[in-house]
Protein backbone atom coordinates (compact mmCIF):
# COMPACT_ATOMS: atom_id res chain seq x y z
CA UNK A 1 0.00 0.00 0.00
CA UNK A 2 1.52 3.62 -0.66
CA UNK A 3 1.13 5.78 1.75
CA UNK A 4 -1.73 8.27 1.43
CA UNK A 5 -1.37 11.93 0.50
CA UNK A 6 -1.21 13.78 3.82
CA UNK A 7 -3.28 17.19 3.56
CA UNK A 8 -3.63 18.20 7.06
CA UNK A 9 -1.04 20.56 7.38
CA UNK A 10 -3.33 23.18 9.65
CA UNK A 11 -3.60 19.72 11.81
CA UNK A 12 0.50 19.20 11.67
CA UNK A 13 3.48 19.82 9.48
CA UNK A 14 6.41 17.06 9.30
CA UNK A 15 9.91 18.55 9.64
CA UNK A 16 11.82 20.43 7.19
CA UNK A 17 14.87 18.19 7.15
CA UNK A 18 17.23 20.96 6.88
CA UNK A 19 15.68 21.70 10.97
CA UNK A 20 16.20 18.25 11.50
CA UNK A 21 19.89 18.06 11.11
CA UNK A 22 20.44 21.37 12.78
CA UNK A 23 18.58 19.34 15.47
CA UNK A 24 20.31 16.05 15.89
CA UNK A 25 23.87 17.01 17.23
CA UNK A 26 21.89 19.00 20.29
CA UNK A 27 20.59 14.61 21.21
CA UNK A 28 23.86 13.02 21.88
CA UNK A 29 27.43 15.41 21.32
CA UNK A 30 25.90 19.11 23.02
CA UNK A 31 24.03 17.61 25.77
CA UNK A 32 24.69 20.32 28.18
CA UNK A 33 22.48 21.77 30.42
CA UNK A 34 22.14 25.35 29.44
CA UNK A 35 21.41 26.41 32.92
CA UNK A 36 24.18 24.70 34.01
CA UNK A 37 26.95 26.79 32.82
CA UNK A 38 29.86 26.43 34.79
CA UNK A 39 31.67 24.52 32.17
CA UNK A 40 32.05 24.08 28.49
CA UNK A 41 29.36 21.42 28.25
CA UNK A 42 26.77 23.54 29.33
CA UNK A 43 28.05 26.83 27.98
CA UNK A 44 27.50 25.41 24.33
CA UNK A 45 24.10 24.82 25.23
CA UNK A 46 22.87 28.29 26.49
CA UNK A 47 24.92 29.80 23.23
CA UNK A 48 22.51 27.15 21.24
CA UNK A 49 19.99 28.57 23.05
CA UNK A 50 21.19 31.99 22.71
CA UNK A 51 20.83 31.97 19.00
CA UNK A 52 18.20 30.59 19.08
CA UNK A 53 15.81 32.84 20.91
CA UNK A 54 17.67 35.55 19.07
CA UNK A 55 17.09 34.55 16.02
CA UNK A 56 13.46 33.86 17.20
CA UNK A 57 13.30 37.62 18.41
CA UNK A 58 14.54 39.37 14.97
CA UNK A 59 12.34 37.62 13.15
CA UNK A 60 9.07 38.36 15.33
CA UNK A 61 10.41 42.01 15.95
CA UNK A 62 11.47 41.98 19.48
CA UNK A 63 12.60 44.90 21.15
CA UNK A 64 15.20 42.06 23.25
CA UNK A 65 15.76 38.25 23.35
CA UNK A 66 14.47 38.37 26.66
CA UNK A 67 10.90 38.46 25.50
CA UNK A 68 10.59 35.12 23.87
CA UNK A 69 9.76 32.58 26.53
CA UNK A 70 9.98 29.13 25.65
CA UNK A 71 7.11 26.86 26.44
CA UNK A 72 6.09 23.00 25.64
CA UNK A 73 3.98 24.04 22.60
CA UNK A 74 1.08 26.67 21.70
CA UNK A 75 -1.33 25.09 24.37
CA UNK A 76 1.36 25.87 26.95
CA UNK A 77 1.99 29.22 25.61
CA UNK A 78 -1.71 30.23 24.92
CA UNK A 79 -2.57 28.78 29.24
CA UNK A 80 0.58 30.95 30.17
CA UNK A 81 -0.68 34.08 28.66
CA UNK A 82 -3.77 33.97 29.90
CA UNK A 83 -3.51 32.77 33.12
CA UNK A 84 -0.14 34.61 33.49
CA UNK A 85 -2.02 38.04 33.11
CA UNK A 86 -5.40 37.15 35.09
CA UNK A 87 -3.74 35.98 37.95
CA UNK A 88 -1.13 38.76 38.06
CA UNK A 89 -3.41 41.76 37.25
CA UNK A 90 -6.70 40.46 38.20
CA UNK A 91 -6.71 43.10 40.92
CA UNK A 92 -7.32 45.99 37.67
CA UNK A 93 -9.95 44.37 36.39
CA UNK A 94 -11.80 40.43 35.98
CA UNK A 95 -12.85 41.06 32.00
CA UNK A 96 -11.36 39.60 29.76
CA UNK A 97 -12.52 39.86 25.68
CA UNK A 98 -11.95 36.83 23.22
CA UNK A 99 -14.04 35.05 20.42
CA UNK A 100 -16.18 32.49 20.02
CA UNK A 101 -13.66 30.64 17.08
CA UNK A 102 -10.62 30.39 19.26
CA UNK A 103 -8.49 27.27 19.74
CA UNK A 104 -9.72 25.48 22.27
CA UNK A 105 -6.30 25.73 24.15
CA UNK A 106 -7.50 29.70 24.71
CA UNK A 107 -11.26 28.38 24.67
CA UNK A 108 -10.84 25.64 27.82
CA UNK A 109 -8.32 28.59 29.65
CA UNK A 110 -11.32 30.89 29.66
CA UNK A 111 -13.63 28.71 30.96
CA UNK A 112 -11.14 27.20 33.55
CA UNK A 113 -10.41 30.67 34.69
CA UNK A 114 -14.66 31.22 35.51
CA UNK A 115 -13.83 29.35 38.71
CA UNK A 116 -10.95 31.89 39.50
CA UNK A 117 -13.97 34.82 38.74
CA UNK A 118 -13.13 35.66 35.68
CA UNK A 119 -16.00 37.43 33.35
CA UNK A 120 -15.37 36.39 29.37
CA UNK A 121 -16.80 38.09 26.28
CA UNK A 122 -17.24 35.64 23.52
CA UNK A 123 -17.18 37.95 20.42
CA UNK A 124 -19.37 36.93 17.65
CA UNK A 125 -18.04 36.84 13.99
CA UNK A 126 -19.61 37.16 10.63
CA UNK A 127 -20.04 34.33 7.74
CA UNK A 128 -16.55 34.93 6.99
CA UNK A 129 -14.99 34.42 10.33
CA UNK A 130 -14.00 37.81 10.71
CA UNK A 131 -14.24 39.63 14.05
CA UNK A 132 -15.39 43.20 14.13
CA UNK A 133 -12.55 45.66 15.20
CA UNK A 134 -15.58 47.97 16.37
CA UNK A 135 -16.84 44.96 18.60
CA UNK A 136 -13.72 44.57 20.32
CA UNK A 137 -14.23 48.20 21.24
CA UNK A 138 -17.61 48.42 22.39
CA UNK A 139 -16.92 45.42 24.69
CA UNK A 140 -14.33 46.84 26.56
CA UNK A 141 -14.88 48.06 29.79
CA UNK A 142 -13.53 49.64 32.81
CA UNK A 143 -12.56 46.43 34.37
CA UNK A 144 -11.52 44.55 31.39
CA UNK A 145 -7.93 43.13 31.30
CA UNK A 146 -6.58 41.27 28.41
CA UNK A 147 -8.44 40.61 24.59
CA UNK A 148 -7.08 37.26 23.30
CA UNK A 149 -7.89 37.30 19.43
CA UNK A 150 -6.10 34.51 17.11
CA UNK A 151 -4.28 35.79 14.24
CA UNK A 152 -5.64 33.39 11.84
CA UNK A 153 -7.91 30.09 12.20
CA UNK A 154 -6.59 26.73 12.49
CA UNK A 155 -10.07 25.02 11.13
CA UNK A 156 -11.52 27.55 8.57
CA UNK A 157 -8.24 29.50 7.82
CA UNK A 158 -9.91 33.42 7.82
CA UNK A 159 -7.15 36.11 9.28
CA UNK A 160 -8.30 38.03 11.51
CA UNK A 161 -7.84 42.43 11.49
CA UNK A 162 -4.92 41.59 14.21
CA UNK A 163 -3.42 45.37 13.86
CA UNK A 164 -6.34 47.37 13.89
CA UNK A 165 -7.21 45.14 17.42
CA UNK A 166 -4.03 46.45 18.39
CA UNK A 167 -5.09 50.19 17.83
CA UNK A 168 -7.90 49.75 19.87
CA UNK A 169 -6.44 47.51 22.90
CA UNK A 170 -3.31 50.13 23.13
CA UNK A 171 -5.33 53.05 23.24
CA UNK A 172 -7.75 51.46 25.84
CA UNK A 173 -5.02 50.26 27.75
CA UNK A 174 -5.69 46.69 27.82
CA UNK A 175 -3.51 43.65 27.42
CA UNK A 176 -3.80 41.93 23.90
CA UNK A 177 -2.37 38.22 23.10
CA UNK A 178 -3.04 36.87 20.26
CA UNK A 179 -2.38 33.04 19.14
CA UNK A 180 -0.41 33.60 15.61
CA UNK A 181 0.27 29.19 15.73
CA UNK A 182 -0.78 29.40 11.87
CA UNK A 183 -0.21 32.18 10.43
CA UNK A 184 3.67 32.16 11.57
CA UNK A 185 3.99 29.90 8.78
CA UNK A 186 3.22 32.20 5.97
CA UNK A 187 3.51 35.79 6.88
CA UNK A 188 5.92 38.46 8.30
CA UNK A 189 5.07 39.38 11.69
CA UNK A 190 5.98 42.27 13.79
CA UNK A 191 5.18 42.41 17.70
CA UNK A 192 5.29 46.42 17.95
CA UNK A 193 4.11 47.13 14.85
CA UNK A 194 1.02 44.83 15.74
CA UNK A 195 0.69 46.31 19.52
CA UNK A 196 0.46 43.15 21.01
CA UNK A 197 1.50 42.01 24.05
CA UNK A 198 1.98 38.59 24.08
CA UNK A 199 2.00 36.16 20.85
CA UNK A 200 2.20 32.48 20.91
CA UNK A 201 3.97 30.29 18.42
CA UNK A 202 3.97 26.59 17.85
CA UNK A 203 7.23 24.43 16.37
CA UNK A 204 5.18 21.74 14.47
CA UNK A 205 2.55 24.10 12.65
CA UNK A 206 5.78 25.60 10.72
CA UNK A 207 7.31 22.19 10.16
CA UNK A 208 9.49 22.36 13.09
CA UNK A 209 9.04 19.95 15.54
CA UNK A 210 5.96 18.99 18.13
CA UNK A 211 6.20 19.53 21.46
CA UNK A 212 7.79 23.27 21.70
CA UNK A 213 6.24 26.74 21.41
CA UNK A 214 7.20 29.78 22.40
CA UNK A 215 5.58 33.32 24.04
CA UNK A 216 6.48 36.78 23.28
CA UNK A 217 5.98 39.05 26.45
CA UNK A 218 6.50 42.22 25.65
CA UNK A 219 9.47 44.28 27.73
CA UNK A 220 8.43 47.80 26.87
CA UNK A 221 5.47 50.25 26.59
CA UNK A 222 4.50 48.27 28.93
CA UNK A 223 6.52 46.02 30.68
CA UNK A 224 3.93 42.78 30.89
CA UNK A 225 4.51 40.62 33.47
CA UNK A 226 3.08 37.08 34.16
CA UNK A 227 2.09 34.70 37.08
CA UNK A 228 3.75 31.74 36.28
CA UNK A 229 2.10 28.37 35.95
CA UNK A 230 5.22 26.00 36.38
CA UNK A 231 7.51 27.02 39.10
CA UNK A 232 10.71 25.65 40.00
CA UNK A 233 14.36 26.56 39.17
CA UNK A 234 13.20 30.16 37.86
CA UNK A 235 14.14 29.65 34.21
CA UNK A 236 12.90 32.17 31.31
CA UNK A 237 13.02 34.80 33.93
CA UNK A 238 10.95 32.67 36.45
CA UNK A 239 7.72 32.64 34.20
CA UNK A 240 8.42 28.75 33.36
CA UNK A 241 10.69 26.60 35.05
CA UNK A 242 12.00 23.40 33.55
CA UNK A 243 15.23 22.66 31.80
CA UNK A 244 14.93 24.10 28.36
CA UNK A 245 14.65 21.42 25.33
CA UNK A 246 18.03 23.06 23.81
CA UNK A 247 17.49 20.92 20.11
CA UNK A 248 13.61 21.81 20.24
CA UNK A 249 14.21 25.32 20.48
CA UNK A 250 17.43 24.50 17.91
CA UNK A 251 14.86 23.18 15.86
CA UNK A 252 11.89 25.81 16.29
CA UNK A 253 14.19 28.87 15.61
CA UNK A 254 15.60 27.23 12.22
CA UNK A 255 11.53 26.23 11.20
CA UNK A 256 11.39 29.36 11.73
CA UNK A 257 14.34 30.99 10.01
CA UNK A 258 13.14 28.71 6.65
CA UNK A 259 9.51 30.58 6.45
CA UNK A 260 10.85 33.69 6.78
CA UNK A 261 13.65 33.21 4.06
CA UNK A 262 11.13 30.61 1.90
CA UNK A 263 7.28 30.03 2.90
CA UNK A 264 6.90 34.15 3.19
CA UNK A 265 7.85 33.85 -0.43
CA UNK A 266 5.64 31.34 -1.83
CA UNK A 267 2.45 32.65 -0.08
CA UNK A 268 1.19 33.77 -3.55
CA UNK A 269 1.62 30.46 -5.64
CA UNK A 270 0.45 28.52 -2.88
CA UNK A 271 -2.94 30.61 -2.80
CA UNK A 272 -3.53 30.76 -6.55
CA UNK A 273 -2.69 26.55 -6.72
CA UNK A 274 -4.92 26.65 -3.79
CA UNK A 275 -8.00 28.15 -5.78
CA UNK A 276 -7.05 26.43 -9.12
CA UNK A 277 -7.49 23.27 -6.82
CA UNK A 278 -10.99 24.80 -5.44
CA UNK A 279 -12.10 25.60 -8.83
CA UNK A 280 -11.64 21.91 -10.22
CA UNK A 281 -13.28 20.33 -6.96
CA UNK A 282 -15.96 22.83 -7.85
CA UNK A 283 -15.79 20.86 -11.27
CA UNK A 284 -16.87 17.76 -9.31
CA UNK A 285 -18.88 18.89 -6.66
CA UNK A 286 -20.76 21.93 -8.38
CA UNK A 287 -22.51 22.30 -4.58
CA UNK A 288 -19.38 23.04 -2.87
CA UNK A 289 -19.11 25.51 -1.10
CA UNK A 290 -15.68 27.07 0.77
CA UNK A 291 -16.36 27.95 4.00
CA UNK A 292 -14.04 30.92 5.71
CA UNK A 293 -13.18 34.33 4.18
CA UNK A 294 -12.28 34.02 -0.16
CA UNK A 295 -9.00 36.71 0.55
CA UNK A 296 -8.37 36.54 3.69
CA UNK A 297 -7.23 33.40 4.85
CA UNK A 298 -4.55 31.29 4.97
CA UNK A 299 -2.85 30.10 1.43
CA UNK A 300 -2.52 26.12 2.76
CA UNK A 301 -6.07 26.35 3.85
CA UNK A 302 -9.77 25.28 2.25
CA UNK A 303 -12.32 24.52 4.56
CA UNK A 304 -15.16 23.08 2.16
CA UNK A 305 -18.68 22.14 2.58
CA UNK A 306 -20.01 19.54 0.13
CA UNK A 307 -24.06 19.34 0.62
CA UNK A 308 -25.43 15.60 0.72
CA UNK A 309 -21.84 14.48 1.24
CA UNK A 310 -21.29 13.26 5.24
CA UNK A 311 -17.64 14.29 6.06
CA UNK A 312 -17.10 11.29 8.01
CA UNK A 313 -18.34 8.66 5.44
CA UNK A 314 -16.01 10.64 2.63
CA UNK A 315 -13.12 10.63 4.88
CA UNK A 316 -13.36 7.22 5.68
CA UNK A 317 -13.41 5.69 2.44
CA UNK A 318 -10.77 7.80 0.99
CA UNK A 319 -8.09 7.32 3.96
CA UNK A 320 -5.85 4.84 2.03
CA UNK A 321 -5.33 7.32 -0.16
CA UNK A 322 -5.77 11.10 0.98
CA UNK A 323 -5.62 11.71 4.79
CA UNK A 324 -7.95 14.87 5.14
CA UNK A 325 -9.84 15.79 8.18
CA UNK A 326 -12.93 17.41 9.36
CA UNK A 327 -10.96 20.26 10.88
CA UNK A 328 -11.34 19.93 14.35
CA UNK A 329 -10.36 17.72 16.96
CA UNK A 330 -13.64 18.33 18.92
CA UNK A 331 -16.10 17.23 15.94
CA UNK A 332 -14.77 13.97 16.26
CA UNK A 333 -18.78 12.70 17.53
CA UNK A 334 -22.12 14.76 16.16
CA UNK A 335 -22.85 15.37 19.68
CA UNK A 336 -20.00 17.98 19.94
CA UNK A 337 -19.69 19.53 16.32
CA UNK A 338 -17.20 22.36 15.35
CA UNK A 339 -17.81 25.64 17.74
CA UNK A 340 -16.26 27.02 14.63
CA UNK A 341 -18.49 26.81 11.73
CA UNK A 342 -21.29 26.64 14.63
CA UNK A 343 -19.97 30.57 15.05
CA UNK A 344 -20.33 31.22 11.34
CA UNK A 345 -23.66 29.91 11.23
CA UNK A 346 -23.63 26.90 9.17
CA UNK A 347 -26.41 25.07 9.05
CA UNK A 348 -26.59 21.98 11.23
CA UNK A 349 -26.79 19.52 8.17
CA UNK A 350 -23.78 21.86 6.54
CA UNK A 351 -21.30 21.36 9.65
CA UNK A 352 -21.44 17.30 8.97
CA UNK A 353 -21.02 17.89 5.03
CA UNK A 354 -17.72 20.20 6.12
CA UNK A 355 -14.14 19.29 5.31
CA UNK A 356 -10.56 20.72 5.65
CA UNK A 357 -7.78 20.27 3.14
CA UNK A 358 -4.99 21.41 3.79
CA UNK A 359 -2.07 21.05 2.04
CA UNK A 360 1.60 22.54 1.03
CA UNK A 361 -0.21 22.96 -2.16
CA UNK A 362 3.66 22.75 -3.73
CA UNK A 363 2.95 20.84 -6.65
CA UNK A 364 0.11 21.01 -9.05
CA UNK A 365 1.03 17.68 -9.55
CA UNK A 366 0.12 16.82 -6.30
CA UNK A 367 -3.47 18.61 -6.22
CA UNK A 368 -3.94 16.75 -10.23
CA UNK A 369 -3.30 13.36 -7.99
CA UNK A 370 -5.70 14.51 -5.97
CA UNK A 371 -8.34 15.48 -8.01
CA UNK A 372 -8.05 11.95 -10.20
CA UNK A 373 -8.82 10.48 -6.65
CA UNK A 374 -12.06 12.05 -6.01
CA UNK A 375 -13.59 11.89 -9.77
CA UNK A 376 -12.98 8.02 -9.25
CA UNK A 377 -14.86 8.05 -6.00
C1 LIG B 1 -2.23 23.59 16.84
C2 LIG B 1 -2.72 24.85 17.45
C3 LIG B 1 -2.51 25.13 18.81
C4 LIG B 1 -1.87 24.13 19.75
O1 LIG B 1 -0.51 24.00 19.49
P1 LIG B 1 0.37 22.88 20.23
O2 LIG B 1 1.77 23.35 20.01
O3 LIG B 1 0.05 21.61 19.53
O4 LIG B 1 0.00 22.88 21.67
C5 LIG B 1 -2.95 26.33 19.29
N1 LIG B 1 -3.56 27.23 18.50
C6 LIG B 1 -3.77 27.01 17.20
C7 LIG B 1 -4.44 28.04 16.36
C8 LIG B 1 -3.37 25.80 16.62
O5 LIG B 1 -3.60 25.58 15.33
Amino acid sequence: MTTPIYLDYNATTPVDSRVLDKMIPYFSEIFGNAASIDHMHGYEAKKAVDNARNTISKILGCKSSREIIFTSGATEANNLAIKGIFRRYKQKGNHIITSKIEHPSVLDTLKYLKNEGAIVTYLDVDKYGLINPEDVKKAITDKTILVSIMYANNEIGTIEPISEIGKITKEADVFFHTDAVQIACYYPIHVYDLNVDLLTISGHKIFGPKGIGALFVRSQNPYVQLEPIIHGGGHERGMRSGTLNVPLIVGLAEALRICKNERYKEVDNLSKVRDEFLGKLKEIYPDLKLNGHPSKRLPNNLNITIPGVESKVLINSLKDKISISTGSACSTTKAESSHVLKAIELCEDNIFNTFRVSTNFQSEFESNQILRILNNI
